[in-house]
């Protein structure tokens, strides 16, 4: 009961979130806790709130610099005593931090990994009451992790200077090889191990064919006028080319990405944090450092080399609980470029390794089985067989037979030899007279012309499949041949059916099912509230989303709260915000009402 009332007082919910008091509860019994929870599932108070509990101060180990000052500004917005100490700070500034440490004013202290692997460091915090230990992003431990990070293995020893202290590691990264590696490198003792589902309901997720990329991410960023987006991209260079177009278009957008000044990046990053502009184009650099939570949609551009790295990407939208979307543009093209890079490596487990994740990435684009459901058996949980909220369980696409299509092509490639690129087998199915196929023969093919009823983008599509569902390869040793696999034979020869799905021209119209509650409050008196919010924000130097997030402000617009008491019922206002930001909001609800 007492923890129930912390959480209201100091973070302003009223419930629980699944697996967060059991959490919780175990940390302030003493134990040692393990917990996978998925980005959103709101792992900070599981060790926010015992850290208030608990005499002394806790040690929250983060990775990243940037992400550790918005958390200090968030919980010190909830009232809670919390400093950082990490690279970013002059000494002087690190000496006002120690002396607040030392005189006992902080609860929680965040430290980045590199600080603990200084000489000396344990013994130093070994003179302080520490109650206990929170591991953060801890899949950073794991070289089977997306992003491991050397340094997290200097943690291990935070259990031979502290013996008797909790430690709780959390992340958002669930395979169990990474579970296993955390709980063996950090020595936890005995812990509770929670496993939350990683199930993101308000996630809608789409896969479509790609064609004219920077025209389907423009449509799409259409359809979502005004709201905040990420858009993925493999390579620098088309970060720089779609976050160019976008601005041609009159989008809001910058890039993102590792070849910029170090003050580049982290000016657009901030620009998209402090909703300055809506789209921010970037590499996977971009990420762990984003705490926004009021991202709508995240696009991929290309296809991400692995489902993991999908999942964190993806991730990154709807973390305040408010439905987004997540849309992948594909093609043919892009596994054939993952697959060059693979063949060059050299190491021949890592080969393997990154093999088996494009070929698992592209079935989940092109196979007909709800995103959601595949997403969540590549960790390991079972999903439905229809989710209702990914475009294959809505209906936005149909699956149509186009085996006698798939046998023109692939008859054409073995007739020829196999000699032959993507091009010259469109053309001989098409009836082309090139001059390559009068220099072979060509025309003499029975399957010369037997496709010319259909476009030429049509059978590229088809060969795109092929490739996709592992029928034919493109031999990049030979000329970009077309080769068939043995399961490409099968489908030849009747053996095995052949499957495309076609997209609604539409598709993204299914969407309607998510507008989430639009009709029920008020859109004028929202944006006056957003206008309130990015002045106190801007006074303070801090990210609108840390005054409050988007849901509590639509939360707002329901209540529409007049005094104290009603501000208080509001999902997300404690008591320390309520003093901060109530009578701002309160005098713009009563002005907007005509009181
Ligand atoms: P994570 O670190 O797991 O990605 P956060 O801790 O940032 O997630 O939480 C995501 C959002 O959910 C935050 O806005 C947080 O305040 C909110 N949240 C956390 N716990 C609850 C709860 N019990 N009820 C409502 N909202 C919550
Ligand atoms: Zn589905």
């Amino acid at each position: 009961m007492k923890l129930q009332k912390l959480l209201k007082e100091k973070f302003g919910y009223k419930n629980f979130r699944p697996n967060q008091e059991e959490i919780i509860s175990a940390i302030t019994e003493g134990s040692d806790v393990f917990a996978a929870m998925p980005t959103g599932g709101g792992k900070s108070i599981c060790y926010q709130l015992p850290a208030l509990v608990f005499e002394g101060v806790t040690i929250v180990v983060s990775p990243l610099v940037a992400l550790m000052k918005d958390q200090v500004d968030e919980a010190v917005d909830n009232g809670i005593e919390a400093a950082f100490i990490n690279s970013s700070l002059t000494s002087e500034e690190a000496s006002a931090v120690y002396s607040d440490l030392y005189s006992g004013k902080l609860k929680l202290l965040y430290l980045s990994p590199e600080r603990l692997a200084l000489e000396g460091y344990y013994e130093k915090l070994q003179n302080l009451p520490i109650s206990f230990f929170a591991v953060d992003e801890a899949h950073c431990l794991s070289e089977w992790g997306h992003d491991f990070r050397p340094d997290y293995l200097n943690l291990s020893k935070i259990k031979k200077y502290f013996p008797d202290t909790p430690v709780a590691a959390f992340t958002a990264t669930a395979t169990k090889q990474v579970q296993k590696d955390i709980i063996r490198i950090l020595k936890l003792d005995k812990p509770l191990v929670v496993r939350a589902s990683f199930n993101r309901p308000e996630l809608f997720y789409r896969v479509e064919r790609k064609e004219k990329v920077l025209l389907q991410i423009e449509a799409f960023i259409k359809d979502h006028a005004g709201q905040a987006g990420i858009i993925y991209r493999t390579s620098r260079k088309d970060v720089e080319k779609t976050a160019e177009y976008l601005k041609s278009r009159g989008i809001k957008a910058l890039p993102y990405h590792a070849g910029l000044p170090q003050k580049t990046r982290i000016k657009n990053q901030d620009k998209f944090n402090r909703d300055k502009i809506d789209i921010i184009c970037a590499t996977i650099a971009f990420g762990m450092g984003i705490n926004k939570l009021n991202v709508r949609f995240v696009i991929h551009g290309d296809l991400p080399r692995s489902m993991e790295g999908y999942y964190q990407e993806t991730g990154r939208a709807g973390r305040d609980g408010v439905e987004s979307h997540c849309l992948l543009l594909y093609s043919g093209g892009d596994m054939m470029k993952i697959q060059y890079h693979i063949d060059r490596m050299d190491d021949k487990k890592e080969k393997e390794k990154a093999e088996a994740n494009l070929r698992r990435m592209s079935s989940f684009a092109s196979v007909n089985v709800c995103r959601r459901k595949q997403l969540l058996e590549y960790f390991d949980e079972k999903g439905e067989d229809n989710c209702g909220l990914c475009d294959i369980c809505t209906d936005a696409v149909e699956r149509v037979n186009a085996q006698v299509d798939a046998q023109k092509i692939m008859s054409a490639i073995l007739r020829t030899g196999e000699l032959f690129g993507a091009a010259h087998i469109i053309d001989i199915v098409c009836g082309a007279d090139t001059e390559k196929i009068r220099k072979h023969n060509h025309k003499e093919l029975k399957t010369w012309g037997a496709g010319s009823d259909m476009s030429k983008s049509w059978w590229r599509g088809i060969i795109d499949d092929l490739i996709r569902q592992d029928a034919i390869i493109k031999d990049a040793s030979q000329y970009n041949s077309l080769k068939l696999k043995p399961k490409g034979r099968e489908i030849l020869f009747g053996r095995e059916a052949f499957y495309i799905i076609k997209k609604e021209s539409q598709a993204v119209k299914a969407s309607s099912a998510l507008e989430f509650d639009a009709k029920n409050f008020d859109e004028d008196l929202l944006s006056e509230l957003k206008a309130i919010r990015a002045e106190l924000a801007g006074g303070r130097g801090i990210p609108p989303y840390i005054v409050f997030s988007d849901k509590t402000l639509k939360d707002m617009c329901i209540i529409k709260p007049l005094d104290n008491s009603a501000f208080l019922r509001v999902s997300g206002v404690g008591e320390h915000k309520l003093g901060l930001y109530g009578p701002a909001f309160i005098d713009g609800i009563r002005k907007y009402l005509g009181y």
